[in-house]
């Protein structure tokens, strides 16, 4: 098997594994308990958190860990929405947020909230003349993915914070799951910002809601208070213990992996461009981890059904997306519907290697020549 889907998911790293159960076997206790074991428990906690905000180059009583990214996604969209609703009930959105994002905003709709999608331009990036345009006095949340998951897009955060700057009432939250652990990123002018570790090496079933230390949001999970008001119950020690784990190497090695996974791309763009119907769809500052493309007139899930059986894994939309509907955001950046429809993606790590990309490209060809009847 070729894996080429590390966007959806990135194996963990054994490192990982082990120290999950060392802290396992190691902290019994619970770190809201007051005895011996709760407060060594507790210790551990303090010093993991202090650690991952340390990695992460921000305050350690910013951190809030959670079950991943959709919880974050949650907690920050609602959370600030139910604490700001006095101020207003408008929020900006994009076409390319994950579903746990889009769909955060879409119940916050329903409950009353007026939202407003901004346009991206053919680069991919976020309209920032229509961000300025769409700002209002009752504007309470601007919700952007730092990287999206399909396209790959580096949006402008920083662009994007000075705007919302102008209006005291409305707060950025920062979906940087695909960029956490990839590429470098700056926490400081997000108010909140979400990621889920194993997206870089970490385990499933953690995540993390970075969010600036003085804004109060509404918790949204009731049960007393924890480590933090805002994730009542038993703290996951072993968990955030994981998270810490993960993110050293990703972000110590992070040179390194990306030189390597920017060779690998380089290598897999050149040999699909080739092709006189193959749509690069990623645009060109995309980050190097993921490759978005069509072929005209094939399926993503045709494409994505003949290469599984060829054992390659490879992407349509994101893995959390509703089937059999076009890419939202290959539409978003192309305005092409059937271009959405054909469009999958590969993702790479720094796992992936030389060999394994020159294998794609062999059954890629052999893929093509049967589903469009051309040899190149
Ligand atoms: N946000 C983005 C950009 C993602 O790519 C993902 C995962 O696919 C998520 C959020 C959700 O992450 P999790 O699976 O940890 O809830």
């Amino acid at each position: 098997m070729i894996y080429l889907d590390y966007a959806a998911n990135h194996p963990v790293d054994p490192a990982v594994l082990e120290r999950f159960c060392a802290v396992e076997r190691s902290f019994p206790g619970n770190p809201n308990s007051r005895h011996t074991m709760g407060r060594a428990a507790c210790g551990e906690m303090e010093r993991i958190t202090d650690s991952v905000a340390e990695l992460l180059g921000v305050d350690p009583k910013s951190v809030i860990f959670t079950s991943g990214a959709t919880e974050a996604n949650n907690l920050a969209i609602k959370g600030i929405a139910r604490s700001t609703r006095h101020c207003g009930r408008h929020i900006i959105s994009t076409p390319v947020e994950h579903a746990s994002a889009s769909a955060s905003v879409t119940w916050l709709q329903e409950q009353g909230y007026e939202v407003d999608l901004l346009p991206l331009g053919r680069d991919g990036r976020v309209d920032l003349e229509e961000l300025e345009y769409l700002l209002r006095k009752d504007t309470v949340l601007v919700t952007v993915p730092a990287v999206d998951s399909e396209l790959g897009t580096v949006q402008p955060v920083a662009e994007i914070r000075k705007l919302v700057s102008r209006f005291p009432n409305c707060h950025l939250h920062v979906d940087a799951t695909q960029a956490i652990g990839r590429i470098p990123f700056d926490f400081s002018p997000a108010d909140t910002v979400s990621f889920a570790p194993h997206k870089f090496g970490g385990l499933n079933g953690c995540g993390v809601l970075v969010k600036r230390k003085d804004l109060v949001i509404e918790p949204q999970l009731h049960g007393g208070e924890s480590t933090t008001i805002y994730r009542s119950g038993t703290p996951a020690l072993a968990l955030a213990a994981s998270v810490e784990a993960a993110l050293r190497p990703a972000v110590e090695q992070m040179e390194a992996r990306t030189a390597h996974v920017t060779a690998l791309r380089r290598k897999l763009q050149q040999g699909l461009e080739k092709y006189p119907n193959v749509r690069i769809n990623s645009p060109s500052g995309a980050v190097p981890h993921i490759l978005n493309l069509s072929i005209k007139g094939v399926k993503g899930g045709t494409m994505q059904q003949v290469l599984d059986e060829r054992g390659i894994c490879v992407s349509v939309k994101s893995a959390c997306s509703v089937e059999g509907t076009p890419s939202r955001a290959v539409f978003a950046v192309s305005r092409d519907r059937n271009n959405a429809r054909s469009s999958w993606r590969i993702s790479l790590s720094h796992l992936t290697t030389e060999q394994e990309i020159e294998e794609f490209l062999r059954q890629f060809d052999a893929c093509y020549q049967e589903l469009t009847g051309e040899q190149v």
